[in-house]
């Protein structure tokens, strides 16, 4: 065989169109390359809009921020991370210190909780995690060095509704940031920046995307500063998202408001059903005149109750093992927002870490479930809902 010379390798053209697609380019390159150095640097410069190293951005990440910047109304650009929990990093990583003292809401994600309480005390950063629906309680742990404040609007998975009114207040009056995650309530219930967050953050992987077939995070601040401060520790930490991620991300963001209305009227449904059935102790929802927060979920949430039901069977592990094998067609797993409905069971998740004595104490029995309802008719969801309670309690 002969010795060819190398050919040039790229790039390769592509083939001419008069037309154009109509569906967003999936930008797989890592690299981009410009004319001159002289080029470059005024691209390192932020004079020439131009991408360079997909760690440092790239056009899918840009146009799924955008639209995520638009349902949020986020006064600045937002950055997208690759999943929810590197959004929640940006956040207290990227803008805390040592000798700082957060404060947390006391029901937060279960990573965040960790984060907070194991993470930021080995880097000198002092934690407080307290009832966001307590103003009181929180201004009580504010010290001088306290600096944010991190807080979900509907808790997981008891549903309390922050009194993110009275928060708001409290940090302007103490210069204290109001970082508001988002994820259950989405721009669609509560819009964070409206009510004074100074920093939203989602995790698209749950409602906004959708399909559960893609792990990304958000978030964006009300000012340039604060901004740009989370952009570079994304970068520079490489907490940066894989373009297709993005692409698939803003295909389930096109209907996100059709299956967030959707699963969320179903979820009024399925609430009331519950609560008519035989074996089931209580049902939380924040719709429901019996909800511990309903008045202020009614005033803050917009007429918005959100997907997410929970409910509490009597019975310990045996009625919940038979519940959940009999609930035909439901996934048991430890998600939510996707396009199915799926349940979960803190006592062997979320909260397994927890004694018995400490989940009784926040209300959550072996016989405690969440569902995140998704898009199925709701009728059907009644009726296998029926049969699995009527199971669990044989
Ligand atoms: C899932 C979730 C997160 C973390 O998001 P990931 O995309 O899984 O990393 C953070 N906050 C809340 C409220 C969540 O539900």
């Amino acid at each position: 065989m002969k010795n060819e010379k190398p050919s040039i390798m790229r790039p390769v053209p592509l083939p001419a169109s008069a037309s154009r697609p109509v569906v967003t380019p999936l930008s797989m390159s890592v690299v981009y390359a410009s004319d001159t150095p002289d080029m470059l640097d005024q691209q390192y410069d932020g004079d020439l809009q131009g991408y360079t190293y997909s760690r440092e951005g790239h056009p899918n990440a840009d146009v799924l921020g955008g639209l995520i910047d638009k349902l949020e109304d986020a006064p600045f650009p937002g950055v997208v991370t690759s999943s929810g929990m590197a959004a929640v990093s940006a956040v207290l990583l990227g803008l805390t210190k040592a000798g700082d003292h957060v404060i947390g809401g006391n029901q937060l994600y279960g990573r965040s909780l960790r984060l907070m309480s194991e993470d930021l005390p080995r880097l000198g950063i002092t934690t407080s995690m307290v009832d966001p629906c307590d103003v009181a309680a929180v201004r009580a742990a504010i010290r001088p060095e306290t600096t944010m404040i991190l807080v979900e609007v509907v808790s997981n998975p008891t549903l309390r509704v922050a009194d993110i009114t009275g928060l708001a207040a409290l940090a302007k009056e103490t210069g204290v940031l109001l970082v508001v995650d988002n994820t259950f309530t989405t721009p669609r219930a509560f819009k964070a920046f409206d009510a004074g967050a100074d920093i939203v953050i989602h995790s698209i992987t749950k409602l906004l995307a959708g399909h559960s077939d893609v792990m990304l995070g958000y978030v964006a601040a009300n000012t340039q500063e604060l901004a740009d401060r989370m952009r570079v520790f994304c970068v520079t930490t490489g907490m940066s998202p894989s373009p297709f991620d993005c692409w698939l991300a803003e295909r389930g963001l096109l209907s996100f408001e059709l299956r967030f209305d959707r699963a969320q009227s179903t979820a009024a449904t399925l609430a009331d059903h519950l609560a008519g059935l035989d074996g089931v102790k209580r049902v939380l929802y924040p719709s429901r005149d019996d909800h511990p927060d309903h008045a202020r979920a009614a005033a803050l949430l917009n007429g918005q109750f959100c997907n997410m039901v929970s409910f509490e069977m009597v019975g310990g592990r045996k009625s919940a093992n038979a519940f959940t094998r009999a609930a035909e067609g439901l996934n048991f797993a430890p998600t939510l927002g996707d396009v199915g409905t799926t349940i979960s069971h803190p006592a062997s998740s979320s909260h397994r870490a927890l004694t018995e004595a400490k989940r009784a104490e926040l209300g959550m029995s072996e016989g405690f479930f969440r569902i995140s309802v998704g898009l199925e008719d709701p009728k059907t969801l009644c009726d296998v809902f029926t049969a699995a309670v009527a199971a669990s309690q044989g």
